[in-house]
Parts: structure tokens; sequence; C-alpha cells
């Protein structure tokens, strides 16, 4: 089931965030602005328009910040969604967090999510590199760490999961620090009760230029992409061979068919709504009003004026033809159907169009498509 299946409501709920990453993608962009949480009068607008509209109940939390650094409006909207009369009772929830909570949210979490997606980089001396607490936290968690507050929330949760329906799985960002570690990963995540793993090359993050002007961001970028495919692929057989999913987010469309690479190209099935009460596209594109050349990714506006949303066709129109078969660089590359002309999000951050060609990440694609073939629906689609 290509990742364009993953229709569901998403709400980039707060620019607030307890951590400090290393590689954040988005800090600038944060820190540019004042904090923001997405106010319950858009979101509740949002779900009631994307329920008449849809079929999907599947609501989503994500960044741009750490969603559940806003647990009272988080609720808030879960139980909105689940007490809805359009379908509330079909509702299910996932989230993307970096997993530093206490444990009020995390019984929360227990209760109300189906899906939550864990921000992990890996064993403890990797997570604590990259991804450090902010020290005004460090009381909260009396002085534990970002990786043991980590570890502790998994182990509680998928240890007393019982009957709930919930899946725990990581998110891992790939670096020059993990990336030749991804056997030992597979071990440390399975020890943890983990079975579902996504893996991301690093990407660049989003600034108010695309990368292509930008060389000072291009300077410092390092990835070996040939040593993350060889150590993958090591790391994908030896996890299949324990049971345990680990994929590459190069081959989130290799289990189907599609010239659309994600759910970003039909934005009315699988919207984003901002803080700043914008309906965004992609999840790289965080804010409507601060949005620079990520700007074709902002398909509308909540109307405060009619309490609904007002949408820039033209712009959702050029995503919706954004397709592999439509793109001259994509014709006759044996992973057309299998890769739909590659993250759109990146594409445009790092060329300021949507029919930019990273060749880099083309023969990464291509070589793993070789290796690996096609295969059947993955469990769980990428986050
Ligand atoms: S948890 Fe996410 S939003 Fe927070 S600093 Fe890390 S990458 Fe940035
Ligand atoms: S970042 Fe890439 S995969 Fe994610 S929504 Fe945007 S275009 Fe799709
Ligand atoms: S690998 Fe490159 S050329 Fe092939 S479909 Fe993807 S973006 Fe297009």
């Amino acid at each position: 089931m290509p990742h364009c299946n993953k229709k569901m409501l998403s709400f980039f709920l707060t620019t607030r965030c307890n951590l400090c990453c290393r590689y954040c993608y988005n800090a600038k962009e944060r820190n540019a602005i004042e904090e923001q949480t997405i106010p319950f009068e858009i979101a509740k607008s949002g779900v009631d328009w994307y329920f008449d509209n849809n079929e999907s109940r599947h609501i989503r939390f994500y960044g741009p910040g750490e969603p559940t650094q806003a647990f009272d409006r988080m609720k808030e909207i879960t139980r909105y969604a689940k007490n809805h009369p359009n379908g509330g009772d079909r509702v299910t929830v996932e989230i993307q967090t970096n997993g530093v909570f206490t444990e009020d949210i995390r019984a929360w979490i227990l209760d109300n999510i189906n899906i939550i997606w864990m921000s992990f980089d890996g064993m403890r001396d990797i997570q604590e590199y990259n991804r450090p607490l902010n020290l005004k936290y460090n009381a909260m968690f009396s002085g534990r760490k970002s990786a043991q507050v980590l570890e502790d929330n998994v182990r509680w949760l998928i240890s007393n999961k019982g009957e709930h329906n919930l899946m725990v799985g990581a998110r891992v960002t790939i670096t020059d620090k993990n990336i030749d570690k991804q056997k030992e990963m597979v071990d440390y995540f399975y020890n943890l009760g983990i079975r579902y793993i996504w893996t991301n090359p690093l990407f660049y993050g989003v600034g108010k230029i695309p990368v292509c002007d930008d060389q000072e961001k291009q300077s410092s970028y390092n990835f070996d992409m040939e040593k993350y495919i060889d150590n993958y692929l090591d790391a994908y057989y030896y996890a299949k061979g324990k049971g345990l999913f680990w994929g590459s987010f190069l081959t989130i469309n290799f289990d189907g068919e599609s010239a659309y690479h994600c759910r970003c190209c039909t934005p009315l099935a699988a919207p984003h709504l901002t803080t700043d009460g914008y309906i965004s596209a992609c999840d790289m594109a965080l804010t409507g009003s601060e949005a620079h050349h990520m700007d074709l990714f902002i398909v509308g506006k909540w109307n405060p004026e009619t309490n609904s949303f007002d949408l820039y066709e033209e712009k959702i129109k050029a995503l919706n033809d954004r397709k592999s078969t439509n793109m001259e660089h994509c014709k006759g590359c044996p992973a057309q159907l299998h890769c739909g002309g590659y993250c759109l999000g990146e594409t445009v951050n790092e060329f300021g169009k949507l029919n930019g060609q990273n060749t880099m990440k083309c023969n990464a694609v291509r070589k793993l498509l070789s290796k690996l073939g096609t295969c059947k629906p993955f469990p769980y689609l990428h986050p």
C-alpha cells in the first residue's frame, strides 16, 4: 500500500519543545516566531471539515515542536474527535513524539493512542549526544537524561500494553554517529520490545532559502549514502531474522505501485493544520505565515469570519499533478512507480521547485529496489 494511502488529519500542535536536538530540522524556524499552539477553535473546525469530506477517521499529532508539550490541547482535540457525531466512534490516533514526557502523559497515551512513533537515534550514548534535554526541564525529570526517560517510557508502555490497541515504534534519523551501528540498533530496539522501526537518512533543515542557494548549509552537510545503504541492507536482513521490521524512508513505496510519492500530493485527503491556522500539505512546511520557499505546500487558511477553511485551488492542483509519470527525469526510471518522484518536502527544500532531482537519492532508491525488490504491504506506513 503506497504511502499516499495514509489518509489522516494531522495537527502541528505546538512550537514548544523540551529537547535541543543537534540537527533539529526546524529549530531556527521555530525560534524565529513567538511560541504558538494551535487554537482549539481552529482544530475543532478542522475536525468538522475533515470528517465531513473524508471517510478516514485517523488523526495524528506531530511537531513543529514536541506535541506532548501541549498535552491539554492534545487531550481536548482527541476528546472532541472521539465524541464527534460524524463517525467519532471510529477515530484512531497516531503521534510522533520525542518520547520525553511525564508519567501522567504516558498513562493517557496508553488509553488514547493507537500508534506512537518515538523519535529515537539508537543506543543511549547516541541518543544523549544527538537529542539532549533542554536544561530547564532537568528538574521535571529528576535529573534523568533524555535517553533514560525515553527508555523508561518505552518499556512502561510496552509492558502495560495488555489488550490496548497500541503499537510502539521507532523513527530513527541516521547520522554519522549511528550509520555503521544499524545492526547494533536492531538488537537494542529488540531488547526494548520495539518491533517496527523506520530509518531516515539525515536531510537538510528548512531555512528561509532553498539549499541550492545556501552555500553554508551545503558545505556543512555530510552524509555517506553508500555506507548507509550497505549497513541498512545488513541490518534489514538481520532484523528480518529476528522478526523485526527495519524500514528505510527510501523504500516507503516498495509495497505497491503509485506515481505519487506520498500524501503530500493529495492534501485534502491528508491535510496538516498548522499552529497559525493554515493547511499544509507536508510535514516539512510547518507554518503558513513564515513558509518562505516551502509556501508551495500551504494550500489553505482558516477563515475566522466564516469559521471554515479557504482553499488555494491552484496550489492543490500543482500538488495533484506532481507525479513521477509527469516528470521528465522520472521517465524510464525502473523505480518510477515505487518511488513516485521522491519526497516533495526534501525536493522543494533543496531546489525550490516541485520537480527538482537529487541524483544521489535517485541512485540510492534504485539500488535498494534492485536489491530488495517489491514487497507485500508494510504493517505500519512510515510516520
Ligand atoms: S524533538 Fe524535534 S522539534 Fe524538538 S529539538 Fe528535537 S528535532 Fe527539534
Ligand atoms: S516530508 Fe516528504 S514524505 Fe513527508 S509529507 Fe512531506 S513530501 Fe511527504
Ligand atoms: S528514483 Fe529518481 S528518477 Fe526514479 S522515480 Fe524516484 S525521483 Fe524519479
